[in-house]
């Protein structure tokens, strides 16, 4: 794992000249090449790729990102690192035949970070380094072209202002929207040079004011200060919190690339654009981008105007435009996958300014893997590489139906929850709860806050999805809305939210209560007005096509947490192997039977007891047997009764308050007081008095400090064994009757929270016991088996000694990871964000398995096992059984099985896949990442 200090041991100062710290690139070759991502970052690497191939890119050269680390350390540049860039810098002046800001033709630069993973974050890019007071006058007398001189000069001073010198860009904004104002322009290509001009000398008061320095006109001061702000930017929190979310290591550093530029900006003959080989939102094989002409940089995705689809291209300038098709289908071919490429026009000339596999959403990166297959780019083991496990999620939830309007993208914010929803616009939870309505069929709204917080819960119930313009993944509003299966998209961070107005500002564009957007939670993107839906697509024939060639390589089994018969024919149909968790407790909040739970907790003798029990057999019974009869053939994890006891009776200080207020409550009240309490035997209300004090009575003494740590799991079948009794007589009985039907019954006995070798003798001993009773008693038998879950730190030491009472064990890694740390799944969101932002933990441990710690729990629990019964079969069972970096780790452990909820099963396929298949075909394979 990552940490931000080094051993002493690599820190090492006596390196001299034996370091490459610059590559160079340009004159058709390039020291570096595309393999080179860890040295020269995904662009670096691309630009050497590209200039070797001999595709027109502007030269430079790569600051690698070794010198990014050593930055950190020091906080400053060594002397070879300085030398180098010199050398390097003279270098490609020499190939130019211009000098670096000065002269009659005065070279200028773009300074560009770049790591090995893209990553949003870091500093943005500064153009036209270079230009200071003398020599924007070369370039415009050189350019002849004084406006477009003035344009780049202020471009850079407002870039330079705000990534190295910290200002904030609104201070810029300002000058330039009043300039706009004041010349009655709507455009900024509007502004003449004159104008410029004025932009110019405001910007340079504007640097003074909040810098306290003048703007730098020194070419070479500028570099280095903007490399050095490069390598800081690393540590910025935005790049940080990316790194953390993806779990990118912290200490990969970023390099650094100067490269000549190359004006979009110069007239109507020049301009740029960005692109896609193929379509990445839907993975349709068509050309895809967009571009704007006379325009630098990032005005294309800034939205200052509206960029033109790149088919036009073919209209405006048709030898670029094939140029420009034929390099990127190279690219493409050269890369074996789809390319996200920028390109500048220059005076009608095409350059390349980066190329880099494209990121697309699931149900494209499954349909363009299955493309390359048919067109022999890639093989199909490559092909199972070329889809994140966790994007085929796509195929579960609703999407944006593309083709229904034209899509105007507002903002593109955090893909914190993924799905579609499109809904009319609302500013508060109230105003969501009024407008949705109370029907059944609720009137989609979308929530839109700066962040929401849990009084808002009301609103985010019952709105189609949330945004946000404020929080990262793991906000407030992030977590909630996964937790709900609902769409969000979290920090937009360019719409400007104001509740007390009810509007959102974006794009110059004001949005009003009741204005309809889309969102799409899988990409992140924000879109204006009512898209139409598509319905998930879990038996999508491609999706079919895909996981036939993964599961073949697949060693591990994966099942499904699933309660009840419904979820267990959802999970089959995900490809479910079997359940590996069927939760009994969930079983008992039925209406039907919470009044017999509540009768069976409430009386305090065997006899009450088990004559309540004996209501609950049937009724579990016909459970056992509805999810037997889904999973025909399958294995069935049943545990037995688990939670303590009191989660299934009302709270102490609702107990309290309702017999404070009985003797002053009306006739209505007490009516409705009535109602609430007839699960627990209230028939009239004279009734109720007694049995609120004889509830506050159990509740007071089945009260527990710490429950989680309490009366529960076997705990509770020793000490009420007529529980475990009758849960054993309903599995049994459901298994020979379901057998009788011609059924194939698989059962599994699975004992909770077991920390002694004795807990689980004697529960397994009932168990044994009734199985016999029924085999007799209906005169047939069935194959079963007794394990126990896995979940305390005890358990895992002992496991060898537990081994030779269970015939399975299965990792309930939440409660492990609970019980390891110390932590409460419930609170640990009080300290949580504040581990992850100080680096002490780099990822939530409820949500990714904590290998270090609790994994070696896992590892030491299986190898002691097996040991006792080399037979031993091995699950997980805890929520990170669906998750992919847990899964892998599975693999590696030798578990049979893991085990998740049905909506991410296909994830763990392909997981389990993946760890099978990497290892034979050592892929990086051209992860998306
Ligand atoms: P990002 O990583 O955010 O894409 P880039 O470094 O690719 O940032 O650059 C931002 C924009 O500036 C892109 O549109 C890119 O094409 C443009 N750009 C970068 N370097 C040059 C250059 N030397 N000449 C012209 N445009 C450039
Ligand atoms: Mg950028
Ligand atoms: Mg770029």
């Amino acid at each position: 794992m990552a940490t931000m200090t080094l051993p002493e041991t690599e820190v090492k100062d006596n390196k001299k000249s034996t370091t490459k710290y610059v590559y160079s690139f340009g004159g058709g070759k390039a020291d570096g090449n595309g393999k080179m991502k860890d040295v020269l970052g995904g662009k670096g690497a691309g630009l050497a790729e590209m200039t070797n191939a001999g595709l027109p890119v502007p030269p430079g050269f790569t600051i690698q990102t070794e010198a990014c680390r050593e930055y950190m350390k020091t906080a400053s540049s060594s002397k070879d690192v300085e030398r180098q860039m010199d050398e390097a810098l003279a270098k490609l002046e020499a190939l130019q035949g211009q000098k670096l800001g000065t002269g009659e033709n005065p070279l200028l630069v773009s300074v560009r970070s770049g790591s090995k993973f893209s990553m949003p974050g870091m500093m943005d890019t500064i153009l036209n380094l270079g230009l200071n007071d003398k020599s924007v006058e070369a370039l415009a007398k050189r350019s002849n072209n004084p406006r477009f001189a003035a344009d780049s000069y202020r471009r850079l001073i407002q870039m330079f202002g705000n990534v190295v010198l910290d200002i904030e860009k609104h201070a810029f904004d300002e000058v330039f929207d009043a300039k706009k104002k004041q010349k009655k322009t709507k455009l900024d290509t509007d502004l003449d040079a004159k104008a410029l001009q004025e932009v110019i000398a405001e910007y340079k008061k504007v640097v003074k004011k909040h810098a306290k320095r003048d703007f730098p006109q020194d070419p070479r001061e500028q570099l280095v200060m903007a490399r050095d702000a490069v390598f800081r930017s690393w540590q910025n929190e935005g790049a940080k919190v990316y790194r953390r979310i993806n779990n990118i290591d912290d200490m990969l550093g970023t390099a650094v690339n100067v490269q000549a530029m190359v004006y979009g900006n110069l007239g109507d003959t020049s301009g740029t654009g960005v692109g896609f080989t193929r379509n990445p939102a839907i993975g349709t094989k068509e050309f895809y981008g967009e571009f704007l002409m006379n325009a630098q940089g990032e005005d294309v995705v800034s939205g200052v105007r509206t960029p033109v689809p790149i088919l036009e291209l073919q209209k405006v300038m048709p030898d670029v435009y094939d140029q420009l098709r034929e390099i990127t289908t190279r690219l493409e071919k050269h890369y074996k996958d789809i390319q996200d490429f920028e390109f500048t026009i220059q005076d009608g000339k095409l350059y390349m300014l980066q190329t880099r596999v494209g990121k697309r959403t699931g149900l494209a990166a499954v349909r363009i893997a299955i493309q390359m297959v048919d067109e022999g780019l890639i093989t199909k083991e490559e092909a199972i590489f070329r889809v994140e496990p966790n994007q085929l999620y796509d195929f579960l939830v609703p999407r944006l139906d593309e083709k229904s309007t034209k899509v105007e993208v507002l903002a593109t914010g955090l893909p914190a929850s993924p799905g579609a929803a499109v809904g009319q616009i609302v500013f508060t939870a109230d105003e969501a709860v009024k407008m949705a309505g109370h029907d059944t069929a609720k009137k989609p709204v979308i929530l839109v806050r700066a962040e929401t917080t849990p009084e808002d819960i009301h609103g985010m119930e019952v709105a189609k999805g949330i945004l946000t313009s404020r929080g990262g993944m793991t906000s407030h509003a992030a977590v909630v809305t996964r937790g709900m299966g609902k769409c969000c998209v979290a920090g937009a961070g360019d719409i400007d939210v104001n509740e007390k107005a009810r509007e959102m500002r974006v794009k110059g564009q004001v949005f009003k209560e009741g204005d309809w957007i889309s969102l799409d939670g899988t990409t992140g993107r924000v879109i204006k007005g009512k898209l139409g839906t598509l319905d998930p697509s879990p038996d999508d024939p491609e999706l079919q096509t895909f996981m036939n060639w993964a599961d073949p390589h697949r060693k591990m089994k994966v099942r499904a947490n699933a309660d009840i018969p419904r979820d267990a024919i959802q999970a089959r149909a995900f490809g479910a192997e079997g359940i590996g968790l069927c939760r009994t407790e969930h079983m008992f909040f039925g209406e039907e039977k919470l009044p017999h739970m509540r009768a069976m907790i409430l009386a305090d003798n065997e006899k009450d007891r088990r004559a309540a029990l004996k209501k609950l057999l049937p009724l579990q019974r016909k459970d056992f047997a509805g999810v037997f009869k889904a999973m025909d053939g399958l294995p069935v994890t049943i545990r037995t009764l688990d939670p303590p006891l009191h989660e299934f009776l009302p709270r102490r200080e609702d107990l309290m308050v309702e017999i404070a207020t009985f003797p002053h409550a009306g006739t209505k009240e007490k009516k409705e007081l009535l109602k609430r309490y007839s699960d627990y035997g209230a028939k009239s209300v004279g009734d109720l008095k007694r049995l609120l004090s004889t509830l506050l009575a159990r509740v007071e003494q089945l009260h527990e400090f710490n429950p989680m740590l309490g009366h529960r799991g076997c705990r509770l079948g020793i000490t009420y064994p007529e529980i475990t009794e009758m849960q054993a007589r309903a599995i049994f009985e459901a298994a020979v009757d379901c057998t009788k039907k011609g059924i194939k019954v698989l059962p599994e006995v699975m004992i909770p929270l077991v920390a002694t070798v004795k807990e689980m003798a004697n529960q397994a001993a009932i168990v044994r016991r009734v199985a016999d009773e029924v085999f007799k008693e209906k005169g047939s038998k069935v194959e079963y088996m007794v394990g126990t879950m896995i979940e305390l730190p005890r358990a895992a030491l002992v496991a060898d000694e537990i081994a030779k009472e269970a015939q399975f064990f299965s990792f309930g890694t939440n409660d492990l990871t609970q019980t390891t740390f110390g932590f409460s799944r419930d609170d640990v969101n009080k300290v949580l964000p504040t581990y992850l932002a100080e680096g002490i933990l780099k990822q939530d441990p409820f949500a990714a398995l904590d290998q270090e710690g609790v994994g070696q729990l896992v590892k030491m629990a299986t190898e002691r096992g097996r040991k006792t019964r080399p037979t031993l079969k091995v699950g997980i069972c805890g929520e990170h059984g669906g998750e992919p970096s847990s899964v892998e780790f599975c693999y590696r452990t030798g578990l049979n099985y893991v085990s998740c909820s049905p909506f991410r099963v296909l994830t763990a396929r392909l997981a389990a896949a993946q760890a099978a298949a990497a290892e034979t075909l050592k892929g990086e394979g051209g992860r998306t990442k």
